[in-house]
């Protein structure tokens, strides 16, 4: 197959205790069903509390899942990262939001970029210096930073070290948390095109996950749209822009500037939202996004609705798309 990484209805549930003592569970990811195509760029994107990077932690295997699978390259990774295989894990990297904390303060940049071709045996030992300067010079830093500290530099320059240490280990597959949000809007550009040069180059596939969803007009093959733990929309890049189906999309592609007049034409009405992003701890009955949508209906108080595919590739989870449905539950994809 195709797929690179297939999600299957994948659930990560966190116990907490609520301010009354009583123990729940915040349903951080819901049902998720999503597959990653060799070589594109995915967007996930989604507000704070989400599930974005908790779908991106639960495949790091950071957090074990409550329920479904992941599977990578076919092999189910549904497990730990401490009892993965290696070679599982060399082929599977990722770059997060914070390359301050990502990165070991006590170790120069020599030291943080040797580790990983020493563990994953890269290169002989004697071809370890010479691996660590390219690897550089991919993130177009030169020989002159193999003995700072990253506590010597910026912030961008840390997010290029970071991003070289991802390649290291030459993986085939990387997840990109938030990985300019930290950054000066000034050094974001820079990054950004850095990763996509050598996401064509290496013929990497990405998951990129971020808030910004206009970022994915221009970087993403497919865009997907999560809220509160689910997945709402998804489509290719071209389809989502132009076609948006979610109110929830609607509402996000509403409130992004656009510029030209033909742009404009296409931007969907201003629409209002009525409330705040509840908490994943209380859920609300129905559709999650009930409480801010301004096409509820009665309907959307008691059931949740399910996945349909409107168009082919263009999965949205809605009641207004219900009648639309395509093929029934699309194999894999469809709620599970
Ligand atoms: Fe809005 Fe109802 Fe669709 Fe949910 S199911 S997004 S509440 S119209
Ligand atoms: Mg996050």
């Amino acid at each position: 197959s195709n797929d690179i990484l297939s999600i299957i209805n994948l659930r990560t549930y966190f116990p907490v205790k609520t301010s009354q003592g009583k123990d729940v569970f915040v349903k951080a990811v819901d049902g998720v069903n999503l597959k990653v195509e060799r070589g594109e760029v995915l967007g996930v994107v989604g507000e704070s509390g989400s599930g974005k990077s908790t779908i991106a932690y639960t495949v790091m295997g950071m957090y074990k899942p409550t329920g479904g699978k992941i599977l990578f390259h076919g092999q189910d990774i549904s497990i730990l990262s401490s009892k993965r295989p290696l070679l599982l894990k060399k082929d599977l990297q990722i770059v997060f939001q914070d390359p301050g904390s990502s990165l070991n303060i006590y170790q120069d940049i020599k030291q943080i970029l040797e580790l990983p071709l020493k563990v994953h045996k890269i290169v002989n030992k004697n071809q370890i210096k010479e691996k660590i300067i390219s690897l550089l010079q991919m993130v177009e830093l030169s020989e002159s930073y193999l003995h700072k500290s990253p506590v010597a530099m910026g912030g961008g320059e840390r997010q290029m070290v970071s991003i070289a240490r991802a390649l290291a280990c030459e993986p085939r597959f990387i997840i990109l948390d938030e990985p300019t949000s930290a950054l000066d809007v000034s050094i974001q550009a820079k990054i950004i095109n850095m990763l996509l040069k050598l996401q064509r180059e290496k013929q990497l596939t990405y998951m990129f996950i971020t808030h910004d969803l206009s970022l994915m007009r221009n970087i993403a093959t497919r865009v997907a749209i999560m809220y509160l733990g689910k997945i709402c929309e998804i489509a290719k890049t071209n389809e989502f822009f132009s076609k948006p189906l979610h109110p929830y999309t609607r509402m996000l592609l509403s409130s992004i500037p656009v510029v030209s007049e033909e742009e404009e034409a296409f931007k969907p009405k201003k629409i209002k939202s009525t409330g705040e992003i509840p908490s994943p701890v209380n859920i609300p009955s129905g559709c999650s996004f009930h409480l801010r949508c301004p096409e509820r209906t009665e309907l959307c108080y008691k059931e949740e609705p399910t996945t349909v595919e409107v168009v082919p590739g263009h999965f949205v989870r809605c009641h207004l798309y219900q009648g639309m449905k395509l093929q029934g539950e699309i194999a894999g994809i469809g709620d599970g």
